[in-house]
């Protein structure tokens, strides 16, 4: 699909959903992707991207920041918390706050870095051994310490289980985040980013229906 394709159906699911399709965020999610799909997008106009590595995000961004104006980049892959400071200076958004040794290593860093991205926490919603992500039961009181240390929590993010449907685990992430008072939710990809937009997400991440299957490996 094209780019516009995919902005096309985010209008459509906005406005079935009752919704302005400006409060939500079309993340381009370039990770593994040739260099020439990139460009091809960032030519017709489109400004927000995601990366899910610290490591591929430096060696592609800073160059394409040189070329192009107004470049809004999101970290949404698992972050060690000694890539910290170099995610600082390669992204406007991490969606992958998931535990206090990260949020303490992020809090100390704005301090001395003087800024800090926006922040998505995590959450397991799948309770999921192998996956990132705060579960859900502990997600209020991370919140709050998150909130308490002065970070600019955004919203919740999440991504559910491959096997079951997503659209309960859209459901309980919106109501974990309307109980702390968040307004952020950054949920759906390229296979379900309509029904997250039902559920009310405003980040949503699609990576291969607009650029295509990546490489492996
Ligand atoms: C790769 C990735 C996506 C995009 O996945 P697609 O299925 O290609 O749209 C979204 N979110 C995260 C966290 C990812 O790592």
């Amino acid at each position: 699909m094209t780019l516009a394709d995919i902005e096309a159906r985010v209008t459509t699911a906005a406005m079935d959903a009752g919704r302005a399709c400006e409060d939500i965020s079309l993340i381009a999610v370039s990770k593994k992707q040739p260099e020439a799909r990139v460009t091809a997008i960032l030519e017709q106009g489109h400004r927000i991207f995601g990366e899910n590595r610290v490591q591929e995000a430096a060696e592609k961004w800073p160059d394409y920041r040189d070329r192009f104006d107004g470049i809004v980049l999101h970290l949404i892959g698992p972050l060690q918390t000694n890539k910290v400071r170099q995610a600082f200076g390669l992204a406007d958004a991490i969606h992958s706050v998931d535990r206090s040794k990260l949020a303490k290593t992020i809090a100390r860093i704005a301090q001395e870095e003087g800024h800090c991205p926006e922040l998505f926490v995590q959450v397991n919603t799948g309770e999921e051994e192998q996956k990132a992500g705060i579960m859900p039961t502990e997600a209020d009181a991370f919140i709050t310490d998150c909130l308490s240390m002065d970070l600019p929590v955004r919203g919740l993010m999440c991504i559910p289980p491959v096997d079951e449907a997503p659209s309960p685990h859209f459901a309980l992430l919106a109501r974990i985040a309307a109980r702390n008072g968040l307004t952020g939710l950054s949920m759906g990809m390229s296979g379900d980013f309509e029904d997250a937009i039902a559920l009310g997400a405003t980040h949503i991440r699609v990576g291969s229906a607009i650029f295509g299957a990546r490489d492996q490996g």
